[in-house]
């Protein structure tokens, strides 16, 4: 039997995750980089420097790349940094197929956000848990107060350009065992929302989840029967 043929480099496309702002204007309580007792990120500098950018955007030969910006809040960076940048990556990745997305907590989206980000044709992923009583359980400010309203701001804005202007949207929710699925999953089909992410918080062996068997499994159930029985073949979850 021969070996599977392997790809040549040219042939290949990748993903990359780009953390271009190492800090948050939130403080979510389950934040993988704030509250899980790493703090380098205070020797970090808050914004990705420009060389940085650069030197990134050249180091690469694929046809295909997938450029994800993360934070901490990605939009600290400001619009003269995201401008200068993606003006970068057009002029660099020249007969590269480069897609920039970009996931935000939503509450820093202004109209002038926007339209750059319409202008561009950067994709958006709005950082969402549900609907407010289920969102500001973990999704807090500095000072202890839920975001809700101010991401749900935002992600209106996103929501009106998603519909005027062909923005690409979708949420990306963190799941909390302590509640239904299914009422977050219809929270998000009542904004209009058609791509959902439902990730785990990060907890391993050694720091374990707070929650019993099968509580997460029956989260997870809430959102696929939410789902099926409403028939929401238009809704892609991850
Ligand atoms: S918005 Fe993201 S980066 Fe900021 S605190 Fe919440 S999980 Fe962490």
């Amino acid at each position: 039997m021969s070996a599977p043929a392997i790809p040549q480099q040219r042939d290949a496309s990748a993903s990359f995750v780009l953390k271009i702002a190492a800090r948050c204007n939130i403080n979510c309580t389950y934040c993988y980089m704030y509250n899980k007792g790493d703090t380098s990120f205070l020797g970090k500098p808050k914004v990705m420097c420009a060389d940085v950018v650069q030197a990134y955007a050249r180091a690469h030969e694929l046809p295909a790349v997938t450029l994800i910006l993360h934070g901490g809040e990605p939009l600290l960076v400001g619009i003269p940094w995201m401008s200068d940048f993606l003006r970068r990556v057009e002029a660099t990745f020249v007969d590269v197929r480069a897609v920039v997305s970009l996931q935000t907590n939503a509450t820093l989206v202004t109209p002038e956000w926007v339209s750059l980000l319409v202008e561009s044709d950067v994709r958006i992923g709005v950082s969402l848990d549900g609907p407010p009583e289920v969102h500001d359980r973990h999704r807090v400010s500095h000072a202890g107060l839920g975001t809700y309203a101010q991401t749900r701001h935002g992600l209106d804005l996103l929501i009106d350009a998603a519909e005027q202007h062909g923005l690409r949207l979708g949420a990306l929710c963190v799941a909390d065992a302590g509640v239904d699925g299914s009422a977050v999953f219809e929270h998000f089909v009542e904004l209009g929302l058609r791509r959902v992410d439902f990730l785990w918080p990060d907890y391993n062996h050694d720091v374990p989840p707070p929650w019993g068997p099968g509580e997460r499994a029956q989260y997870y159930l809430d959102v696929f029967n939410a789902w099926y029985r409403g028939r929401h073949r238009d809704v892609t979850v991850r």
